[in-house]
């Protein structure tokens, strides 16, 4: 049968209109080709916080988190993702990271912070550091131009200084104080403060984690967290998890949470979320704090065994949510 060309030519298209959206149909929930969570911090009890410290929280999550999903939504790096979201975190006195760090028990500001490519385990931290504004960005630079992971106290400070990160005066961070004795974890009902972290899954199918912190409020000049350590409060690696978790950190660093989160997938076959609900709620003790993780499926799993976890995700399908407690944990 002879047909004109241009019918031939709009028949096709409308065969390929049909293909095309049935092949949407099929997959109507493909995984995402990109995911980011974020958290800041597990303490405290959100129910006892004024609708001001709520909205502060909700309105910082939800700034770090467009920024971090506006990178991976133009096709940017995970690492780049992390680092950016962790550095809005960090210039946010709502959080104890950067600017809004606790301090230790005579009144000082120690920063620790890490970050890790799941590409190639590239990874770079620092603890104790009391000269720059973003942490984070310091243990990006130990990771890419040093043969080191970890610079802590007086040799980190001096090597932001020598590369010439900007450097801030410590009044920088004494905001409160007052509540320099303040422990975040529960003994104090106004206690408001949280970690921060971000993990992500870019579209290139590499994952990333960072954390930074102040630490314990009060804490003993000195004293390191799990944060800072990689396999305790930080970790990534492409074939498990990108993981960034938030409590109690001595705790954190004795069950290695952040590997064995990771080790449980590699040696036990064990999907994200059966691996983070056993640490969570089996290894950890009770109302210690909480993780966020991601998958290379661009599966997302937030969980605390604390009141409250202020945390946020979004994601290529579309989700976009802000939270101060995961429901049905
Ligand atoms: N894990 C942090 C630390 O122990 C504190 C926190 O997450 O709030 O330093």
């Amino acid at each position: 049968m002879w047909l004109p060309n241009v019918l031939v030519h709009s028949f096709s298209v409308v065969l390929i209109l049909i293909a095309s959206s049935s092949t949407a149909l099929a997959q109507s929930s493909p995984a995402p080709h990109w995911a980011i969570a974020i958290h800041g911090g597990a303490g405290g009890d959100p129910t006892k916080w004024s609708d001001r410290q709520k909205e502060l929280r909700r309105q910082g999550l939800e700034r770090a988190l467009t920024a971090g999903k506006e990178i991976l939504a133009a096709g940017g790096t995970s690492l780049d993702a992390v680092e950016q979201t962790v550095r809005i975190l960090e210039d946010d006195p709502t959080f104890n990271a950067g600017r809004g760090a606790v301090l230790t028990s005579d009144k000082r500001a120690e920063l620790d912070a890490a970050i890790m490519d799941g590409s190639n385990k590239a990874c770079g931290a620092v603890a104790s550091v009391t000269a720059v504004a973003n942490p984070i960005s310091l243990a990006r630079k130990i990771m890419t131009q040093t043969r080191h992971v970890l610079l802590v106290g007086p040799g980190a400070d001096r090597y932001s200084a020598e590369i010439g990160m900007p450097q801030v005066d410590p009044s920088y961070f004494v905001l409160r104080p007052n509540e320099a004795d303040q422990s975040l974890y529960r003994t104090s009902e106004g206690a408001y403060l949280g970690t921060v972290g971000c993990v992500a899954l870019d579209a290139h199918g590499n994952l990333a984690a960072a954390t930074s912190t102040g630490g314990l409020g009060g804490k003993m000049p000195g004293r390191v967290g799990d944060s800072p350590l990689i396999g305790a409060g930080t970790y990534a690696e492409n074939s498990t998890c990108a993981l960034s978790a938030t409590g109690v950190g001595e705790e954190f660093i004795r069950n290695a949470v952040a590997f064995d989160v990771a080790a449980k997938m590699k040696y036990a076959g064990m999907s994200l979320e059966n691996a983070v609900d056993q640490v969570i709620f089996q290894t950890l003790k009770p109302d210690t704090g909480g993780v966020i993780s991601v998958a290379a499926d661009g599966s997302t799993v937030l969980k605390h065994n604390t009141p409250g976890m202020s945390c946020g995700v979004a994601d290529s399908r579309g989700r976009f949510d802000i939270m101060l407690a995961i429901e049905n944990k």
